[in-house]
């Protein structure tokens, strides 16, 4: 059976005071009101994961992960932070791939891939994200994209690194916009995704990995989304800055 996964990534979002105010109050709603088979990360700017992750220390439903990591595991890379150091903290997972560092920071599927490596290297976890922007949906090239982002960041992984990956599905026309992929759309990309898994590790493996929604999930559309029958969860920005609009996603498994 995949696992339930609600992830949580703040961006550049929140102090210090904040931020631990919100992540307390998502610990203590969590633990009281999720399902005990689901997990929930949360992944606050890196200069908070230290923190967040001791207070994580006390719940065995909730995680911490960092946003993002440099591919090399020291060095003279000014501003940045390896696998090593975010594992160092006590994080579990690291978001990779994410549009934003796609379109910004002009990552690209090669680099992901060595980030991906590096990763799973130091033991931690990644939450990949692949998706389209609107302009590829309406060329029609979303399905021949997103087999790529799989292709050239993830799938040069032996099956037992490959096993450690979660996936999340975020169409970049629906990050931060306020527009939801409706759960037809979501669900067609989800059953594509977990088709190119089975084609390349067989079926098991594909079976196995969890496939989160991301882009405009809030408490009203994640009961829907998530019970798609290829849809484990969601990669929630806006919503996760808010502790009851956070633990109402959670709690949408509990209400299919
Ligand atoms: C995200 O940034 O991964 C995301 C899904 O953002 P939002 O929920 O705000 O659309």
């Amino acid at each position: 059976m995949r696992k339930k996964i609600v992830a949580g990534n703040w961006k550049m979002n929140m102090d210090y005071t904040s931020g631990m105010t919100l992540f307390s109050e998502v610990i203590n709603m969590v633990n009281d009101e999720a399902r005990g088979d689901q997990e929930v990360i949360v992944c606050p700017p890196s200069l908070f994961v230290y923190s967040l992750a001791q207070l994580a220390k006390g719940s065995s439903k909730v995680s911490v992960g960092a946003q993002n990591c440099h591919q090399a595991d020291s060095g003279a890379f000014t501003g940045e932070i390896s696998a090593s150091q975010v594992k160092s903290v006590g994080a579990e997972y690291v978001i990779l791939g994410h549009s934003e560092r796609r379109q910004y920071f002009g990552e690209n599927n090669e680099l992901l891939a060595q980030k991906t490596d590096a990763v799973l290297k130091n033991g931690l976890r990644p939450i990949f994200c692949i998706g389209e922007t609107l302009e590829e949906r309406n060329q029609n090239v979303h399905f021949q994209l997103i087999k790529e982002q799989l292709e050239q960041g993830v799938f040069h992984l032996a099956e037992a690194d490959f096993a450690k990956v979660v996936l999340a599905y975020e169409p970049v026309w629906a990050i931060g916009t306020g527009v939801t992929a409706s759960p037809e759309q979501a669900q067609e990309i989800h059953a594509f995704i977990r088709k190119e898994i089975e084609a390349k590790y067989g079926v098991e493996v594909a079976e196995n990995t969890t496939i989160l929604y991301g882009g405009s999930c809030n408490p009203k559309n994640a009961a829907e989304l998530f019970s798609q029958a290829d849809i484990d969860g969601g990669l929630i920005g806006g919503a996760s800055l808010k502790s009851r609009d956070f633990t109402d996603i959670v709690k949408a498994f509990n209400i299919q």
